[in-house]
């Protein structure tokens, strides 16, 4: 009840350093390219830029939504830059990236949610750097699935990834604007359309959901087709922020990671650090040969 919770032990934001990090910076802003590292001030950033490892967001750094953990800004979206896609392709490439994660705030505003922006830019990655393996993380194009699917569908991922980042109890509070079972939707229509295309997902932990919650979410992913996991920790990332409800001991991370291996999972990615895209290479090697 108002209290914050102390920060245990086992979260420790590592301090980002080094050349690399900052010649990575200077490269983003050159180009006008925002990265959900620097967004969401994420814990990993200084392990993955030093790994030359990065989360793109494209289509601007205002959400049309405001999820109450989230620490994108909220407001009235830009228009679309249609320089973007070749701006990405040429900071990929100039990078020499191996991987990149292709995110994006929500554009409700959008009449195909961006999908149509997602498939440029992926396309003008590919032709810049055929190499380099491609995963999308895709917001939830409510109410425009089926349009936003056949886009993607011509200009195929290589792992495609939508969270659902908490159980179903804790939309309203955690996702409001969102729907549970439209995102488990989406990810089954996208293995539909594409089936050789790995889908992934993923929960934060530590807001209120119990065992049995987690679970059960686990198996309606693997019934929608979904083989690819990540689990981590909840962080608040502002006093205004959806408050932590409990610091989930990494024991707990790692039995929640066995027993998603057992259920059927192919690639599982579980403790307290683990973001969406922390490590997404190697996350993906296992799937996708890279
Ligand atoms: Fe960026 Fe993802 Fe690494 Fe965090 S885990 S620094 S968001 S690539
Ligand atoms: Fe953040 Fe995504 Fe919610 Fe927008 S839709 S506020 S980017 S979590």
């Amino acid at each position: 009840t108002g209290e914050v919770l102390r920060k245990p032990d086992w979260i420790r934001v590592k301090l980002p350093a080094g050349d690399q990090v900052n010649r990575i910076k200077q490269t983003l802003r050159a180009n006008r390219l925002h990265t959900v590292c620097e967004e969401a001030a994420c814990p990993n950033l200084g392990e993955c830029f030093s790994h030359g490892t990065a989360t793109f967001m494209i289509m601007g750094d205002l959400c049309t939504r405001r999820c109450p953990f989230c620490d994108v800004a909220h407001g009235k979206p830009q228009a679309l830059d249609a320089e973007e896609p070749a701006h990405l392709a040429n900071t990929i490439a100039a990078m020499a990236l191996k991987y990149v994660v292709i995110t994006s705030v929500n554009r409700d505003d959008l009449r195909d949610g961006g999908a149509g922006h997602f498939a440029a830019c992926i396309a003008e990655v590919r032709r810049r750097s055929p190499a380099t393996v491609v995963e999308v993380l895709v917001p939830d194009f409510r109410g425009r699935v089926g349009k936003a699917l056949q886009i993607l569908a011509a200009q195929p991922c290589d792992v495609f990834n939508h969270n659902l980042e908490t159980v179903p109890r804790l939309y309203q509070q955690a996702r409001p604007g969102a729907d549970y079972q439209g995102s488990l939707e989406l990810l089954k229509l996208h293995r539909e359309h594409l089936p050789q295309v790995p889908t992934k997902s993923g929960l934060m932990l530590g807001i209120g959901e119990t065992e049995a919650e987690i679970l059960a979410v686990l198996d309606d992913l693997l019934a929608h087709g979904c083989s690819m996991l990540t689990l981590g920790q909840y962080l608040q990332p502002s006093k205004d922020h959806l408050p932590v409800q409990a610091y989930i001991h990494p024991d707990q991370f790692q039995r929640y990671a066995e027993i998603a291996t057992e259920m059927g999972f192919k690639q599982v990615a579980s403790a307290p650090l683990v973001r969406s895209s922390y490590h997404a290479d190697l996350q993906a090697a296992v799937i996708v040969g890279v």
